[in-house]
């Protein structure tokens, strides 16, 4: 059988979070237990759902972690809130979901949070640190990218590379970890002109836009490696038809739901044409979580390293 052209993220997820709750047992039995803090403010259903998401796995990896609920809250309690976490010393990685209600700066709320607890990577510190190719803690979707294709044997050196989508969460660290990584890199958006051209020159495209279906066949070079970040919901019968034809499995999905999920690369042109790919779900969704285990647990490393020289 020729091998599987699927990038299998839940694989290597799952892997990742292995290796963070062998880390975890470790740290605890040397007396520094990995403590995650997740403040959600606002009643976002879906930033409810990625939270409860985020609880589960943190305690299945045996770290121990508080979420902090706040239906209201002012950004000046906010900040009191975050000031509290930096100084508490059970606390090392906190995580501050978005989005965050309207009238509260979400720049202000990330500068906050203290770089060395940075569970999502999303300090100016850690951006800059990241740009200049430093150890830092990364976003937790684009590294995981990272070690899916790293996982996967995929050598990066010398590839053509393009990202779509230039986010602070996604696009741009995306772009700087294949830079540091030794690709040939392009950033396109939503004013790129000529997006199916400029796609067409990658050798590894990664789509991390949020438009269902946009990145078709004709985007692709025969042969490319296609990572897809998207996470659309679709809830047409049309588009089920269009992007899922003769999929009994979806169409039934969508006739009990009411929308399927379904990513940024139309999948059923992509495949074809991609030498390697992400199916969503099951591509790079499942790599999000683990990284925010790895990372929190990387944090506790490094906390109890100073304090045992202290
Ligand atoms: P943003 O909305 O912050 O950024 C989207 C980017 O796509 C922008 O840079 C925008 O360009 C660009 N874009 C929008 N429309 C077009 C277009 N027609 N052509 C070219 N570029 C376009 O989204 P995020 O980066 O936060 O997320 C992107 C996708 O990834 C979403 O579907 C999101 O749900 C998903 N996601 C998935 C995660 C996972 O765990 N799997 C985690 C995080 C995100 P411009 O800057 O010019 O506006």
């Amino acid at each position: 059988m020729p091998p599987s052209k699927i990038l299998d993220g839940k694989r290597v997820a799952a892997e990742i979070r292995s290796e963070a709750a062998k880390e975890a047992a470790r740290l605890t039995e040397d007396g520094h237990a990995p403590g995650l803090a997740v403040v959600l403010v606002g009643d976002d259903p879906a930033s409810g759902v990625y939270v409860r998401g985020k609880e589960t796995a943190a305690r299945e990896a045996g770290i121990r972690e508080q979420t902090f609920r706040f239906p209201t809250l002012t950004e000046a309690a906010l900040l009191k809130t975050i000031d509290i976490l930096n100084r508490d010393d059970s606390v090392d990685g906190i995580l501050i979901q978005l989005p965050l209600p309207k009238g509260i700066s979400t720049q202000k709320v990330l500068e906050a949070v203290d770089p060395k607890k940075d569970a999502d990577g999303f300090h100016p510190f850690n951006t800059g640190r990241l740009v200049q190719g430093k150890p830092a803690p990364v976003p937790c979707t684009p590294a995981g990218i990272m070690e899916m294709l790293r996982r996967e044997g995929i050598a990066l050196q010398g590839l053509r590379a393009v990202v779509v989508g230039r986010s602070d969460i996604v696009g741009k660290p995306m772009a700087s970890l294949l830079l540091a990584s030794n690709c040939t890199v392009t950033i396109a958006h939503s004013k790129t002109r000529d997006l199916p051209g400029v796609c067409r020159e990658a050798d590894l495209l990664v789509a991390a836009i949020g438009r269902a279906g946009l990145v078709t066949g004709d985007y692709v070079k025969e042969g490319a490696i296609v990572v897809d970040v998207g996470m659309n919901r679709i809830d047409r019968a049309e588009d089920v038809a269009r992007f899922f034809p003769g999929d009994a499995a979806r169409e039934a999905a969508f006739r009990k739901n009411g929308s399927v999920l379904m990513g940024d690369c139309d999948p059923s042109t992509v495949p074809a044409r991609a030498s390697r790919y992400t199916p969503v779900p099951g591509g790079v969704g499942p790599l999000t979580i683990a990284m925010l285990l790895s990372n929190t647990v990387a944090l506790a490393h490094a906390r109890a390293k100073v304090r045992r020289t202290e």
